[in-house]
């Protein structure tokens, strides 16, 4: 789902728009438990778009001393996590220089910007609105959050710029029974024994079988459930080699491998236990982590090995050490043909999404954060210290998180490594690819 940051200097009217936007649905504000408290967040359905919007003025009851320090630093986040940025002026005071720091930040944050014009009720403030062009945001639509009154042209200027909504996504009900379908891709090379997967899955053989690599062409979408959950399963012809790659179909099978990985949520790299680890498989594992799935190594073919122990050991070795940016991926034995290891494969599956789509609160993190650092505090850089003073969760899926401070771009890689590892484990996150964004603020 797109997601919509609301922008501003504190007083603007932020909250008034935030609870006009998410309406009837405020009472479920922030009931997710571990969601910041000083971002709320809410699922807003207006005209035909769904989005979450994101508001950053929970944080003006802060302490003022400290307040435009972490007032910018959640601004910086919230436009990070965004798709599109509300940025808020009072009509009626006009331009201030206190608006100026947010619209810099809005300026540089590289996502669409709808400049709203607000408490401008009943033509009120048109000289502020006017005014608000000098901002270089482009045209301000003139608004009033406490009266309604601006909305068609917001809607407008939305349904212009919200990236477009996923069809598969539209009429499904996340309060439904089973709720909305977790989405899941089986990838991996031809002949790893997806198809034979799928159809044990399924219980039907809906996907053509056979020894010769590369027999499905199609790549389809199928509902299916598993124990009261509903899945939408995408199957794809494999992705080939590409020196292999040598006619159209071919061609459109590596295309479809991409379009598998980004249907889903959460990808099961299949892997043929008698020939694990080849190039294309790491290849296949690391486009998933590039495009931010969630991953579950399937270890197919499990009937053919002799020494189960000792293989099992060996393979989950080689995750640690082939593996680092998806360290403690869950590695399920199974066999497609015998339909072993189904039920281990799906809660493993089930599992990783539910890491995947994990939030931290703000406070965590840092409490996390003061402990690592002073546990092992960051390099100097040429006689200063580099500081990292703050930490949020920006996004989930997958967990992606800001760090704010002075210098952080002279960061050494080891030291985000260490820093990503200690998130992966403080906050029990394996199996997922995690982001970090680094935002130096002096
Ligand atoms: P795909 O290209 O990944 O879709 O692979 P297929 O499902 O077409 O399977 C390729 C071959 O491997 C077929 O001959 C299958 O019968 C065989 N196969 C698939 N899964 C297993 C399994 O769990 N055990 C064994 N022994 N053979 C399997």
């Amino acid at each position: 789902m797109p997601t919509v940051a609301i922008v501003g200097r504190p007083n603007v009217g932020k909250s008034t728009l935030f609870n006009r936007l998410v309406g009837k649905k405020l009472a479920l504000v922030d009931d997710r438990p571990g969601v910041t408290r000083d971002r709320r967040e809410g699922d807003v359905r207006f005209g035909g778009l769904h989005f979450r919007v994101i508001d950053t003025a929970g944080l003006e009851e802060s302490d003022a001393a400290t307040l435009m320090g972490r007032m910018r630093m959640q601004t910086e986040a919230a436009i990070l996590a965004a798709d599109v940025v509300l940025f808020v002026i009072d009509a009626r005071a006009g331009v201030l220089p206190a608006d100026q720091p947010f619209a810099e930040l809005v300026r540089r944050a590289g996502c669409p910007v709808i400049l709203i014009a607000n408490k401008a009720e009943g033509g009120t403030g048109l000289s502020g609105a006017y005014e608000a062009f000098t901002l270089g945001l482009g045209d301000p639509i003139p608004f009033s959050a406490e009266h309604g009154e601006g909305l068609g042209e917001l809607h407008e200027a939305l349904k212009g710029v919200l990236p477009k909504p996923d069809p598969e996504d539209d009429e499904e009900d996340e309060d439904a029974p089973g709720g909305r379908s977790l989405k899941v891709a089986i990838v991996g090379r031809p002949n790893a024994g997806k198809s034979t997967l799928i159809n044990r899955m399924l219980g039907e053989d809906r996907l053509l079988v056979g020894p010769e690599a590369g027999i499905t062409r199609d790549s389809i979408s199928l509902d299916w459930e598993w124990r009261g959950r509903k899945i939408k399963l995408h199957d794809t012809a494999g992705m080939r080699r590409r020196a292999r790659i040598d006619d159209k179909l071919e061609k459109l099978a590596v295309s479809d491998g991409l379009r598998a990985v980004r249907f889903a949520e959460v990808v099961v790299v299949l892997l043929d236990a008698t020939i694990p680890f080849e190039k294309q498989d790491l290849t296949i594992i690391d486009l998933v982590e590039s495009e931010g799935r969630a991953v579950v190594i399937g270890l197919n073919k499990w009937d053919l090995v002799a020494d189960q122990p000792g293989l099992l050991k060996q393979l989950r070795e080689d995750c640690t050490r082939l593996l680092p940016q998806v360290r403690g991926v869950a590695v399920v034995p199974l066999s497609g043909l015998a339909g072993e290891g189904l039920d281990k494969l799906m809660q493993a599956v089930v599992q990783a999404a539910e890491v995947w789509d994990k939030r931290i609160s703000t406070s965590r993190i840092n409490d996390w954060l003061s402990e690592a650092t002073s546990r092992n505090p960051p390099p100097a850089v040429s006689g200063r210290r580099i500081k990292i003073r703050y930490a949020t969760q920006v996004k989930s899926r997958p967990p992606h998180f800001a760090l704010f401070g002075n210098q952080l771009n002279a960061l050494p890689k080891s030291y985000t490594r260490y820093l990503v590892n200690g998130l992966r484990e403080a906050f029990e996150l394996p199996g997922t690819p995690i982001r970090l964004s680094l935002r130096t603020s002096q």
